[in-house]
């Protein structure tokens, strides 16, 4: 009797496989996760984001700067990417533009052009959230997925979120989410970088001179004119973004302001009506220390390649086999 009760369990095991809270697990909420938690919903996994921001997006999402809501996180470009473009599209639901300046500022190059949703990456953000929600994923904002547990017999892992656990197959990662493991790999603070960044809100009726550009301003990366993202346009005003090299650099407000007049990118009668600051951080997640946990605890983790937003383009293939073009889109 007792051996016919475990030969039963052992094919149900073997039927319907382990059971477990989730199918998979997503850390962080970049559009790419976004896109990969929507594709796996849409196979017919329960899946779990877990963002530990308050608003989705990672390195693009929205913020709150010099009192104006949803103004893009620091400076972005999508690039070119033709396949990238109309995924956004039709699938995602973007209205895009082409990213290009208005008048030539000077030293505006025709490299600083490319394509970009009509609201900014707000619009991206919350379409992807929208999409997220109609798919069934589970979203966890302003919560941290604090440490993993691998059970390489029943080769799952259990995250731990707010002291609970919760089991999964699969943990989808990328480069930049922080993962701490039990008995493999503890966070190490000396794999964070900051990317500091001022705003400048200045009162400049004039048109907008530049949208993405990367000036020869010493200290500062890059530049970005959300204005066209905000509404200000018409209020008369104009707001910049500068991704600076250091935090020594956000001193330099001034300093930056001139320069930004003295190479014609905002007028030089512009006034500077706030200047304000914001630091993203990231964490880099070596998965080569999953070879130390073995192959069971590697299985378990998959990594998107997130580097560059244009890698949409190696993913869209899978993802358009389930997802449906955007009825609703703009
Ligand atoms: C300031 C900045 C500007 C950039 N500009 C561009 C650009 O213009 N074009 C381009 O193609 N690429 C750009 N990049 C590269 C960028 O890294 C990628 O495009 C993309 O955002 C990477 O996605 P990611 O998910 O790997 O990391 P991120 O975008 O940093 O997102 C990681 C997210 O995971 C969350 N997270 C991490 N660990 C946990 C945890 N344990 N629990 C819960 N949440 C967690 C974080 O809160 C964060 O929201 C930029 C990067 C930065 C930092």
């Amino acid at each position: 009797m007792r051996q016919t009760a475990v030969l039963f369990c052992l094919w149900i095991f073997g039927v319907y496989g382990v059971q477990t809270d989730f199918d998979s697990v997503v850390v962080g909420s970049s559009p790419i996760c976004m896109c990969e938690a929507i594709y796996r919903a849409k196979t017919g996994e329960q899946v779990l984001l877990v963002e530990r921001a308050a608003e989705c997006g990672g390195a693009w999402k929205s913020i709150t700067i010099c009192g104006i809501p949803n103004v893009d996180l620091g400076c972005h470009e999508f690039g070119n990417n033709k396949q990238v473009e109309q995924f956004l599209e039709e699938y995602i639901g973007c209205r895009m533009i082409r990213n290009a300046p208005k008048q030539k500022g000077k030293g505006v190059k025709k490299s600083d052009w490319g394509t970009y949703p009509q609201r900014g990456c707000h619009e991206m953000s919350q379409n992807l959230q929208r999409l997220m929600q109609e798919a069934g994923v589970t979203i966890l904002l302003s919560t941290r997925l604090e440490k993993v547990f691998i059970d390489k017999n029943r080769k799952i892992a259990e995250v731990q979120i707010n002291g609970s656990r919760y089991s999964t197959k699969k943990i989808v990662v990328t480069a930049y989410s922080e993962i701490e493991i039990e008995n493999v790999y503890h966070i190490n603070n000396t794999r964070q970088s900051k990317y500091p960044h001022l705003y400048m809100l200045v009162r400049d009726p004039a048109p907008t001179q530049f949208t993405y550009h990367q000036p020869s301003i010493t200290g500062v990366t890059r530049l970005m004119n959300v204005t066209q993202f905000t509404g200000l346009e018409e209020r008369g005003f104009q707001l910049i973004s500068l991704q600076v090299r250091d935090e020594k650099a956000l001193d330099q407000g001034a300093k930056y302001f001139e320069e930004l007049k003295r190479l014609e990118l905002i007028s030089r009668s512009a006034e500077l009506v706030c200047m304000e600051s914001y630091i993203y951080e990231q964490s880099v997640f070596d998965k080569s220390v999953l070879t130390k946990a073995g192959p069971e605890a590697a299985a378990i983790f998959e990594q998107l390649d997130t580097n560059h937003i244009s890698n949409i383009s190696k993913y869209v293939d899978k993802w358009k086999k389930v997802m449906a073009p955007c009825s609703s889109a703009h």
